[in-house]
């Protein structure tokens, strides 16, 4: 059901639902910041009570709330008053915000439920890359799974709806359309790619793409679709280069001054063509 449809019945429903997902949103992100940072330092992502990561006090509910807890504290540890990055508040409102877009675009609908996950998942991905430079298989097995699963429920809301993968619900496809779409834009995108890549390293005479992009690249394609998948990586390319920019000063004193994580960019692409990608696409196409 569409937003719009509920604002029929009263103007309040739209703005509940849209509450309601930036504050599992928050919640969510919280979470996938401690998940990304056990990953990152070796920890069990399921045992043990979540800590300070400077002096390893543990953290009790009012130390976890999400973004606040940070406000009032003013970004210091409430028991060492070491600092705590920023990174961990801006992480949670993030994908408040994801969740509050995508909620506003889809609907209160399968899709937007499964778009929800592959944000988390894409959260995930994206801080790892961030500190590790990797990007596990877990995450991307995740996006594949969830993308799967999808189609589950498909004929619940989708059996009057026709063309392309889940980025364009709004417009309607059969499931036959949604899951070849979702395919080619994977398989076509992604092998593309990996092609270019393998030319370029052997010309360059070293690695200049990860195994993580080919692969997050495949994985949000069956999202996106054949079409949106190019978009996507367009857009990626132009928020990785003004993120390469913006990192320049600090990657230099690195140890590989070249070792860039592209999966945040990847991740901000797919954010941007689930919100634009179906509009953009049919302007450009409405040219010819
Ligand atoms: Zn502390």
């Amino acid at each position: 059901m569409q937003l719009s449809e509920l604002a029929v019945l009263s103007p309040v429903w739209p703005v509940f639902f849209l509450v309601v997902a930036g504050v599992l949103g928050a919640c969510l992100g919280s979470f996938i910041n401690c998940l990304a940072w056990r990953l990152v330092h070796g920890e069990s992502v399921w045992k043990g009570r979540s800590h300070c990561a400077v002096c390893d006090h543990p953290l009790n509910a009012l130390d976890l709330v999400p973004v606040l807890s940070w406000l009032f504290l003013r970004g210091r540890c409430r028991y060492c008053n070491e600092k705590i990055a920023p990174r961990y508040m801006v992480a949670e409102l993030v994908c408040a915000a994801y969740f509050i877009s995508i909620v506003a675009v889809y609907g209160l609908t399968i899709h937007a439920l499964a778009l929800c996950v592959l944000g988390c998942v894409l959260l995930g991905l994206s801080l790892v890359d961030l500190e590790s430079y990797t990007i596990p298989n877990g995450f991307i097995l995740s996006g594949i799974v969830v993308w799967v699963a999808s189609f589950a429920f498909y004929d619940v809301d989708l059996s009057t709806i026709g063309l392309g993968s889940l980025m364009w619900a709004l417009t309607g496809s059969s499931l036959l359309a949604v899951l070849t779409d979702g395919l080619l834009g994977a398989f076509v995108v992604a092998g593309c790619l990996l092609a270019i890549a393998l030319v370029f390293d052997r010309v360059v005479g070293r690695q200049s793409l990860g195994g993580g992009d080919v692969k997050l690249v495949f994985m949000v394609g069956l999202y996106l679709g054949l079409v949106g998948n190019v978009l996507n990586l367009m857009v990626a390319c132009v928020i990785g280069i003004v993120f390469a920019v913006l990192t320049q000063r600090r990657r230099q004193n690195a140890e590989d001054p070249r070792a860039f994580p592209f999966g945040p960019s990847l991740a901000l692409a797919t954010w941007f063509t689930l919100l634009f990608g179906p509009t953009l696409i049919t302007l450009y196409f409405g040219l010819f």
